[in-house]
């Protein structure tokens, strides 16, 4: 390329750098394909799962709510108390494990894949791109003066982009109030002053970050692209341009020491944070993968194979050898380690949790009272909680001390995900042998299931 072509497109990359708006090149390729396919996925999850019923000893409720006012969250067919937070916990270690093993293995790769902020980014540029044309009509229409038909395209486009966002909150809060009954109070604004909130918040925040913001969040915003080095190891993979094999560039594919890069500046054309790759690594990248898209295009074209921007660690740039096995990278092991223990403990705390729960209060306003029969009595109140979706009859026994038995009632019945207090006195006859404050045990057990049991220690007082 000659010195003046060279300038031109300089200029030309420059108005994708750094003036305003950056506004990329649509790319087709294998990542592009990926990189739809992950916002196809995640979207019809999240936009369609608030809308799933489920049965449940018929009663149907929303699937997967987090109804907060009542401390539940229902994930189908599993309901999670505040007993649960444990369980909370371990999701979210387990979430977080995760993101560091897959950003050890490929760097920012839930960055330019899965984050919410480049899906809606997508989603809205998408938006724009159907309203204003292509890369270039964009920055034309961004550039020219005020125009009725300028004004008549930005106005639709962002009451799209509105219309969008307001479904998006919308969904969101649907996870917390159930959607169907949410729905119907919002054309006369009847909403509850918290759900009323988040609906203003959440529609606010994705217009802005996914429409306005855009790319701006993940080069200056995002806390994640400052210490996501620290997850890496020599053997990471990055999206990288092989600089051995593109310099030097622009001298003409004739010339026998002419690298492959012919300088089309198309690869900063299709990123969508603005960089130039062959910069070499940058916190901006999130690791999309359109800039290998694009190149492996002009690769193809200009007959020279393709890769000449690819998924490479540092070793292999260094042109030493990529370990295959974990041992090799006790980093990623430890991670892998991690996930794979996190895992296994959610598992066991979710099948190992008890459906009921007892709490024992011994009522401090007496000690003890003896009866004309001579028996001693001592009074207590039993929490029965219900965590089942299904109502359930208790049996409560006592053991401990001889002859200790409950007075009056012994079966109680509880309503599916319902606390029941009952007020129960235990008695034994006064035989003078034991004497002080012994320690006694509530049985309580499902009638009709028996794995559902449950033994709570607690005293009774004798003179
Ligand atoms: S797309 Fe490929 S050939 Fe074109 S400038 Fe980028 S690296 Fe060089
Ligand atoms: S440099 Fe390539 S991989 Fe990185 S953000 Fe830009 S297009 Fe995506």
């Amino acid at each position: 390329m000659s010195k003046s072509g060279s300038k031109v497109q300089e200029a030309k990359l420059e108005l994708y750098r750094k003036k305003g708006k950056i506004h990329a090149k649509a790319a087709s390729g294998r990542f592009n394909t990926l990189r739809w396919a992950v916002v196809w996925f995640t979207q019809i999850i999240f936009y369609g799962t608030c809308w799933l019923s489920w049965d449940t000893t018929g009663v149907t409720r929303q699937a997967v709510l987090f109804d907060i006012a009542h401390e539940k969250f229902y994930v189908f067919g599993v309901v999670l108390w505040p007993q649960d937070a444990l369980l909370l916990a371990i999701v979210l270690i387990l979430a977080a494990t995760a993101l560091f093993f897959v950003t050890a293995m490929a760097g920012r790769l839930f960055c330019g894949f899965a984050c919410p902020q480049t899906v809606y980014t997508s989603i809205f540029t998408w938006i724009e791109a159907k309203l204003e044309g292509d890369h270039l009509a964009r920055l034309k229409l961004d550039q020219g003066p005020m125009s009725a038909r300028k004004l008549a395209i930005k106005s639709i486009k962002h009451g799209l982009w509105f219309l969008f966002a307001a479904w998006t909150a919308i969904t969101f809060v649907g996870y917390f109030t159930p959607i169907r009954e949410l729905l119907p109070t919002i054309p006369t604004w009847s909403v509850g002053p918290w759900e009323g909130f988040w609906l203003i918040f959440y529609c606010a925040f994705t217009y802005a970050q996914a429409g306005l913001a855009r790319e701006a969040v993940c080069q200056h915003m995002c806390p994640y692209s400052r210490f996501q080095g620290v997850m890496f190891d020599p053997s990471t993979k990055n999206v990288t341009y092989d600089a051995k094999r593109g310099e030097p560039r622009n001298i003409g594919r004739h010339d026998s020491k002419a690298g492959d890069c012919i300088d089309c500046g198309i690869c900063v054309q299709v990123c969508p944070t603005g960089i130039d790759i062959r910069d070499g690594l940058q916190y901006q990248c999130i690791n999309c993968g359109l800039c290998i898209d694009a190149c492996n295009q002009v690769m193809t074209k200009i007959g020279a194979p393709i890769g000449l921007i690819r998924f490479m660690s540092e070793k292999e740039v260094a042109g030493a050898v990529q370990p295959k096995g974990l041992t090799q990278r006790p980093r990623v092991a430890i991670y892998a380690s991690l996930l794979a223990v996190f895992f296994m403990l959610g598992a066991w705390t979710l099948a190992d949790r008890s459906l009921l729960l007892v709490d024992v209060l011994r009522d401090r306003g007496s000690l003890h009272r003896e009866t004309a029969e001579g028996n001693i009595e001592n009074a207590y109140t039993v929490k029965l909680m219900n965590l089942a979706e299904a109502p359930r009859n208790f049996i409560v026994t006592v053991s401990g001390l001889p002859g200790l038995a409950i007075v009056g009632e012994q079966e109680f019945a509880v309503a599916p995900g319902s606390i029941r207090p009952v007020s129960m006195t235990v008695a034994m006859p006064d035989s003078g042998e034991v004497r002080g404050i012994q320690p006694i045990y509530f049985h309580i057990a499902a009638k009709d299931a028996p794995d559902m049991a449950v033994q709570e220690k607690t005293s009774f007082i004798l003179p």
